[in-house]
């Protein structure tokens, strides 16, 4: 892998960034300029490449519960967290709610809106503070802050998630204090972060919890594994299946634009391209990773066919 593949990925995927659209329902992340591309791959074996727009800043929105995900279960484990939502695929939008209000049951699973935010009842102890520190560590990165912008306007068009937290509440699934689990939430959405700290989030998992640089471990195996998988299952939404065909790579999507993505063993991938498909997964990010994947065969079955 080099510069030059990168590069040749960003110009396969540039055409489609045309055919999507930026996030709208927060209104602050309609400013974002739809043309914006950049990658950033970081490798066990040490190599950091980049190329694009590597360095812009974007809001983690949805790939901030792979985060939230890895530190319930490393604080509260496998049984606390999985009675708060289960690891299904929902196979609806991410801010579905047909799916719990139909049941009496949890939610499909962590990775959507209404999983995450019952994760995020277990986090409540932590606060922003402990979870800001939580995704520096992971993204190795001390200068991710909060978009205090981006979090305003998220919380004052916030209705959607207040009707499933409030659901939640009254299925007895959210036990602490609805607006103050809510805030959280929607700040740790608001951490400002780029292609680069997903790279490093990715590599981080890529090797099973442990910084290969450092050797320091950051995630027990267990946890890795649980959160792999379900970004595997789970982690595009209603196009995970596809995803997972077409790529085949463990991954998550955040409605900011950003792509986590992990090849397991090799390294972690970090992509930003704000204009979106209809399913709020990054249009070109998609057909880059695709790009990726199919010429140095990292697709996860791929391991089948070689
Ligand atoms: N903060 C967004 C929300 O709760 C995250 C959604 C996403 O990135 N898909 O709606």
């Amino acid at each position: 892998m080099d510069e030059a593949l990168l590069y040749q990925a960003l110009e396969f995927g540039r055409p489609y960034a045309e055919r999507g659209k930026v996030a709208s329902y927060i209104p602050e992340l309609s400013k974002a300029d739809w043309r914006d591309l950049g990658i950033s791959v970081h490798t066990i074996d040490g190599q950091q490449l980049h190329c694009g727009q590597c360095d812009r800043r974007f809001t983690i929105q949805s790939i901030s519960k792979v985060i939230n995900l890895a530190i319930a279960l490393e604080h509260f484990g496998f049984d606390a967290v999985f009675h708060k939502a289960k690891m299904e695929p929902s196979g609806a939008a991410f801010n579905a709610m047909s799916r719990i209000s139909d049941t009496e049951d949890i939610p499909f699973n962590p990775l959507v809106n209404s999983g995450a935010i019952a994760v995020v009842d277990l986090l409540l102890p932590l606060g922003l503070e402990g979870m800001l520190a939580a995704a520096r560590s992971l993204c190795s990165d001390n200068s991710i802050t909060l978009d205090e912008v981006v979090f305003q306007s998220e919380w004052s068009h916030s209705a959607r998630n207040h009707s499933l937290a409030y659901l939640l509440q009254s299925k007895g699934v959210i036990t602490g204090d609805v607006e103050e689990l809510l805030k959280l939430y929607t700040q740790l959405c608001s951490l400002s972060v780029n292609a680069d700290n997903l790279a490093s989030l990715g590599l981080l998992l890529a090797n099973g919890g442990v910084h290969p640089a450092t050797g320091r471990r950051f995630l027990q195996e267990e946890v890795v594994r649980t959160v792999v998988t379900i970004m595997l299952t789970c982690g595009m939404y209603d196009g995970s299946g596809e995803f997972a065909v077409r790529v085949g790579l463990p991954s998550k999507s955040g409605v900011g634009g950003g792509i986590l993505s992990v090849v397991p063993g090799e390294m972690g991938i970090g992509v930003y391209g704000p204009s979106l498909d209809e399913k709020g997964n990054s249009i070109a990010g998609q057909q880059i990773l695709k790009y990726i994947s199919r010429t140095e065969k990292l697709h996860i079955i791929d391991r089948c066919i070689r």
